[in-house]
């Protein structure tokens, strides 16, 4: 049978096996072309917390879907395990500001449909998660439904799901040129091939700025900057049950933590960093001195480590920093991602600039990649299971007047 509707899908981590799946199951005849591996870029190197604790209606309407979808994954793609695990995610609030803030969040979550999210007073929350030091915070938003996903599951199973719907996987095809009529693309030139098609879309986030340059496409401002994973030795009072119970925390400094296995807390901080041009696939993984902990006690995840310790006590008994992993955030300016057709390459889609979410935004990312290529133009809205959302905080070419306030 032959297909008239054909895309290549450029970059083959969560967002474009997810979308790959989307389309082939839509009925495109799909080509992903992949400069090293499946899950090569940040999709293996990534905390992958998900949440639909967001500050705008749109994002926590989108991110109840990828939720819902995350949890029907075993029906929607035929994997045998699941690929989340619904923890929860607990944001900490210590100040009167603060805590006003979270509040009035909750109630616009409620509205946008996230009816289980809950602010909990500091005495219902230490009732609930006693590990946390009463003194230290005035209340905490708490959505159960929140957790954390399994990264490898979500490529893997996405990916052998569209290749069954007949897609094809590229490995070791970096795209490195094309050829033009007019201002569509009409093949894309890698080393192992050449592929045409109808559509093209831009699934390398941290990378795209490089593609933009290759394809002569819109250089979108989404900075590639360095982000850094510790990985603590549970020890002292905590059991490991109640470690592998915990929900991802978020405390008021910004370090975040979540349990990795009955032994092991995954800590996270996003501090400053500069943009990084032209970086390898080797980069992703050079730790620097001050960030890792081997680093010495004045380096950052010793500071992270004390920090976190103000208000969960416990973590000060664990027994020390076992290894440190990083990769890239690929972040725009108002930490929202670009949904939206190329203003100079007319058939490429970018699905970019995640800014630390791309894991949790996968099923929409791919929605919203699906619907813009069935349309054939950029869209104000897409329908997501009988629901209208609004994109236009995704628009390439938007102001960048609402920063979204709920960024770790
Ligand atoms: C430390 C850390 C913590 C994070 N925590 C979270 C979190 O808690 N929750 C969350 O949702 N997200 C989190 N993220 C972000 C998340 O991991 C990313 O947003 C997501 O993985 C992006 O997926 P992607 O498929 O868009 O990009 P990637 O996984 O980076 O894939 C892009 C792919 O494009 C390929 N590529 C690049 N250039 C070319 C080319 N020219 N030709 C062909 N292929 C090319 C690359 O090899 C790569 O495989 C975190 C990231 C890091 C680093």
């Amino acid at each position: 049978m032959t297909c008239d509707r054909r895309a290549v899908i450029i970059g083959a981590g969560i967002t474009g096996t997810l979308t790959a799946r989307a389309m082939s199951r839509a009925g495109w005849s799909v080509v992903l072309v992949e400069a090293a591996h499946v899950g090569a870029g940040s999709s293996s190197r990534t905390a992958a917390g998900i949440r639909q604790q967001w500050s705008t209606p749109e994002a926590v309407q989108g991110m109840r879907f990828s939720t819902r979808f995350y949890e029907q994954f075993k029906e929607r793609t035929g994997a045998t395990e699941l690929p989340i695990r619904q923890n929860g995610y607990l944001f900490l609030a210590e100040n009167e500001r603060a805590w006003q803030a979270a509040q009035r969040r909750v109630q616009m979550q409620q509205e946008a449909g996230l009816t289980e999210v809950l602010a909990l007073p500091t005495p219902a929350l230490v009732e609930r998660f006693p590990w946390i030091a009463t003194d230290a915070v005035l209340g905490g938003t708490f959505c159960p439904s929140d957790g954390f996903l399994y990264p490898s599951l979500v490529y893997q199973e996405s990916l052998r799901d569209a290749r069954e719907h007949g897609a094809r996987l590229i490995q070791g095809a970096p795209v490195e040129g094309c050829d033009v009529s007019g201002d569509r693309i009409v093949q894309v030139h890698t080393p192992k091939g050449s592929f045409g098609a109808d559509v093209f879309l831009d699934c390398t986030n941290a990378w795209s700025r490089k593609l933009s340059r290759t394809l002569g496409a819109e250089e979108l401002p989404v900075d590639a900057l360095k982000r850094y994973l510790w990985f603590l030795g549970r020890d002292g009072a905590l059991t490991g049950e109640q470690l592998s119970a915990m929900p991802l925390v978020i405390t008021p400094p910004g370090v975040y933590c979540r349990p990795e296995n009955l032994d092991t807390l995954l800590m996270g901080h996003a501090h400053p960093a500069r943009h990084e041009e032209g970086f390898s696939y080797e980069d992703q993984d050079v730790i620097e001195p001050s960030f890792a902990h081997t680093g010495g006690l004045e380096s950052a995840p010793f500071h992270a480590w004390e920090q976190l310790a103000t208000y969960l006590p416990s973590v000060a008994e664990f027994s020390g920093i076992r290894y440190t992993t990083s990769g890239y955030y690929g972040t725009t300016p108002d930490h929202n991602p670009f949904f939206g057709y190329d203003r100079q390459r007319l058939n490429l889609v970018r699905l970019i600039g995640f800014s630390g979410h791309g894991a949790m935004f996968g099923p929409f990312s791919a929605q919203v990649g699906l619907q813009l290529c069935e349309a054939g133009h950029d869209l104000d809205a897409v329908e997501v299971e009988g629901e209208s959302i609004s994109l236009h905080r995704f628009k390439v070419g938007r102001a960048y007047d609402h920063h979204e306030a709920m960024v770790i």
